[in-house]
């Protein structure tokens, strides 16, 4: 028997409706099976300028542009009275100056009804909960909002998740992260005491003085997302509830205490631990991973929505010649690919962490060109691998350190 579609999507999240957005465009049968209902809240709101290239070539971009998020033009580092401002207008690979700082509830809604205007079937309060393969075709259980079952036949899964890490789960795919438990202690506040013009819309990532780092995104809506990301460790160093333990984390850096001395907490502060993942393999024989249901690194470059939108786009154009008959390679053509992304961000979260770049950052400003090839990594242009900075990131990066802490900093190329 004929599968009743051609392609279900688990989950609309970015990689989700922006995978149906593309694939709806080659003609197949789509079904996008979303356990929550929208609009809902999901952390991750500070998109790089390399979103913009994604959404707009999944027709989505200008559905965003009218919803008048705020334009976010760089990010700023920021330790003590040390500071280091990356702003895409100065950047190596030729792209987008800016991107947008989105309450993800709104962001995530705009794409998924636009998708949805265009004759996608989006069923929503549905979880997906079991999968079987066959010969031809995937029998996907899903459960109802009354909790009963239905199954329905696709030719192809696409796992767009998310943290839900449906496949993973259910196929055995989870491998141990590489990097130790982190969690995010996390609000919206009002009261946020913005830089004036277009510096007000950049992201400030804050080093805390105590071992922590702080975001600050702001929205056009007048609010702005506050998150503090710290080992577990670090915050049973302040008793209380996660009010109190939010708030003295935040007075206790000069400059988020300077920039939110007025601040109001918009919902009780949320908590979330251990969200790095990584999976065994990213595709098999009809289904693919995309987006948060591969591996997710850390939030501290803002990559997740780039990496969804991004392994999206290019899941799309594979299963597009795969669903065709045509023979693709699913390691090279996708995998490899997304893994690519994956692995310059891999090398500068690590560098992070290990203090490589923050010597880099407040020590390289003197070294303009360098600057510029970080800044197109910090924009999401992690698959431009003339930009020594991505191809040899994992190397350039601590010879770059090494070079700046001995001489000062106006040095430092990875020729
Ligand atoms: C603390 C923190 C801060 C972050 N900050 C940023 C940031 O500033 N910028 C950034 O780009 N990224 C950030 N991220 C990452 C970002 O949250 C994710 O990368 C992004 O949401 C991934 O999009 P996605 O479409 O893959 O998954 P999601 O946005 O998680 O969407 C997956 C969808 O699948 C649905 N689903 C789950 N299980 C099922 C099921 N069984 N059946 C059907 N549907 C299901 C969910 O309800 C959800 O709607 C941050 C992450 C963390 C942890």
């Amino acid at each position: 028997m004929k599968p009743e579609v051609d392609v279900l999507i688990i989950g609309a999240g970015p990689a989700g409706s922006s995978a149906a957005a593309l694939l709806h465009r080659q003609g197949f049968r789509l079904l996008v099976v979303e356990k929550q209902t929208f609009p809902r809240f999901v952390i991750g709101e500070s998109l790089l300028p390399h979103c913009m290239d994604l959404l707009q070539e999944a027709g989505l971009l200008e559905a965003v542009e009218a919803k008048g998020f705020l334009h976010k033009c760089g990010a700023v580092f920021l330790r003590g009275a040390e500071s280091c401002d990356f702003d895409f207008a100065n950047q190596f690979t030729s792209g987008w100056a800016y991107t947008f700082q989105v309450p993800r509830a709104d962001f995530d809604q705009t794409l998924a009804d636009t998708v949805a205007a265009r004759g996608v079937e989006f069923l929503y309060a549905h979880g997906v909960t079991a999968i079987a393969f066959g010969p031809e075709s995937a029998t996907v259980t899903i459960e109802t909002p009354d909790r009963a079952t239905r199954t329905v036949t696709a030719r192809f899964v696409l796992d767009c998740s998310g943290y839900g890490r449906v496949l993973p789960r259910l196929l055995d795919l989870e491998l141990p992260t590489r990097f130790p438990t982190r969690e995010a202690l996390f609000t919206h506040v009002t009261g946020d005491q913005r830089p004036p013009g277009r510096e007000g819309g950049k992201i400030w990532a804050c080093l805390h003085p105590a071992g922590a780092w702080v975001w600050i995104i702001p929205f056009s809506n007048g609010k702005t997302s506050v998150g503090v990301v710290a080992t577990p460790e670090f915050f049973q160093g302040f008793p209380g509830t996660p009010d109190e333990q939010l708030r003295t984390i935040l007075m206790a850096d000069p400059n988020v205490a300077a920039r939110l001395a007025r601040m109001d907490f918009v919902f009780p502060p949320q908590r979330i631990s251990g969200y790095a993942c990584a999976v065994k393999r990213l595709y098999g024989p009809q289904y693919a991973l995309v987006g948060n249901a591969t591996e997710f690194l850390d939030p501290i470059f803002s990559s997740g929505v780039t990496l969804a939108l991004a392994s999206a786009n290019r899941a799309a154009s594979v299963l597009t010649r795969h669903l065709r008959g045509e023979t693709v390679d699913w390691q090279v053509d996708y995998a490899d690919h997304v893994m690519q992304g994956i692995n310059t961000f891999r090398s500068y979260v690590t560098a992070w962490y290990d203090g490589t770049l923050t010597d880099i950052f407040f020590a390289a400003q003197g070294n303009p060109g360098v600057m510029r090839q970080i800044c197109s990594v910090l924009a999401g242009y992690v698959w431009d691998t003339s930009n020594p900075y991505v191809a040899q990131a994992e190397r350039a990066l601590p010879l770059l350190a090494r070079i700046v802490r001995k001489r000062g900093p106006e040095t430092g190329t990875a020729e």
